[in-house]
């Protein structure tokens, strides 16, 4: 059913990527006359490389996976803006998505100029089985499940993306931008057996480089050697790229930080149930919580009024705030000024 040919556009099948100084010659010598950079040496004073293979084979390492199966791109926003580029012809293929989950799907579809088919999320904000579905998959296009997904919290169980994946004619995107707070197995063990399968994770969120700009796909080496051609040549800066490979030198205090993340979201969710103006506080596998209040306006306006600034998302799931899990300090200043205003 589904066939990587038939999906890529034409006019990306048939162009010739722009190959870069860097491109042409990558062997090592001591005299570098062949990009018109200044020869005088400063840390940045010459071209970034456009494969960033330093960094992939970190990362190639700690996911096992294989280096040609990994793109990295300047935050997961350019991935997925590449991924419409790729595999979706404007005004022709669709973009699925199951809402509320992550805005930024939309927004690269409305910049591609493709159309969106919105399923709403089922109870527990879980995605609809394949019988429960009742949409045609055979039109191609993206397919994106946010697992866990923002701003629910919740995750997409294997077997169910699997399944999607196999009767979709075009490429499902899982999103784990936050399957580092999560229990739950990352779909990276799926990409050798499922051929449309993009996973989608982030240097952002456990990591601690946000400002850094790094997202990464990874999917088999057909679909990532299509988003290499594609990119811009020199799309991750040496800063980036380096401050991410001194990040995975220190596993430990990582996984520390995720770990003080995840018992302070436990904390939280626990206290936050006790407030008697929260009707609910969601089960979440991410670094945030999504919290349904009494009256979501006043709460969001108070903390304002203290200084602590949430995410309202009370437009997409009635009087519902996004709190991230911040450090102990911040939670319990959080905490406080909530029971303030609790009744
Ligand atoms: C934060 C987030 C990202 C990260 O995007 P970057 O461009 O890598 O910073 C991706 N997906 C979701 C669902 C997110 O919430």
């Amino acid at each position: 059913m589904f066939s990587l040919e038939n999906i890529t556009r034409k006019n990306i099948q048939e162009m010739t990527a722009y190959s870069s100084a860097r491109d042409e010659f990558g062997g090592t010598a001591d005299v570098w006359l062949d990009a018109n950079e200044n020869p005088n040496n400063t840390a940045l004073n010459r071209y970034p490389d456009p494969l960033q293979n330093s960094l992939k084979k970190e990362i190639a390492k700690l996911k096992k996976v294989n280096v040609d199966q990994i793109f990295i791109g300047n935050g997961s926003d350019e991935a997925i803006d590449l991924l419409f580029r790729a595999f979706c012809e404007p005004g022709y293929s669709a973009a699925i998505l199951f809402s509320p989950t992550y805005g930024m799907y939309e927004v690269s579809a409305a910049i591609n100029n493709v159309g969106v088919i919105e399923i709403p999320l089922s109870t527990g904000f879980e995605i609809p089985s394949l019988t429960e579905l009742r949409y045609d998959l055979s039109t191609p296009g993206l397919l994106f499940i946010c697992s866990p997904n923002n701003p629910t919290g919740n995750s997409t169980a294997q077997n169910r993306i699997i399944e999607i994946a196999q009767n979709y004619a075009g490429i499902v995107v899982v999103d784990e931008a936050y399957i580092d707070f999560s229990e739950n197995e990352s779909a990276l063990s799926l990409i050798n057996e499922v051929p449309n399968l993009v996973v989608l994770q982030t240097f952002s969120k456990a990591y601690g480089l946000a400002g850094a700009r790094l997202g990464m796909a990874f999917a088999n080496a057909d679909i990532i050697s299509i988003l290499n051609k594609i990119k811009p040549p020199y799309n991750v800066n040496t800063l980036s790229a380096e401050a991410a490979v001194q990040v995975l030198k220190e596993p430990k205090k990582i996984n520390d930080q995720i770990a003080e993340i995840v018992s302070e979201r436990n904390m939280l969710t626990e206290s936050l149930r006790k407030l008697k103006n929260v009707s609910a506080v969601f089960p979440s596998d991410a670094n945030f919580l999504l919290v349904q209040f009494t009256e979501a306006k006043t709460v969001f306006n108070a903390l304002i009024d203290a200084g602590i600034v949430v995410r309202d998302r009370s437009g997409q799931i009635e009087n519902c705030l996004r709190i991230t899990v911040g450090t102990k300090a911040e939670n319990r200043n959080l905490l406080s000024v909530l029971k303030a205003i609790e009744k």
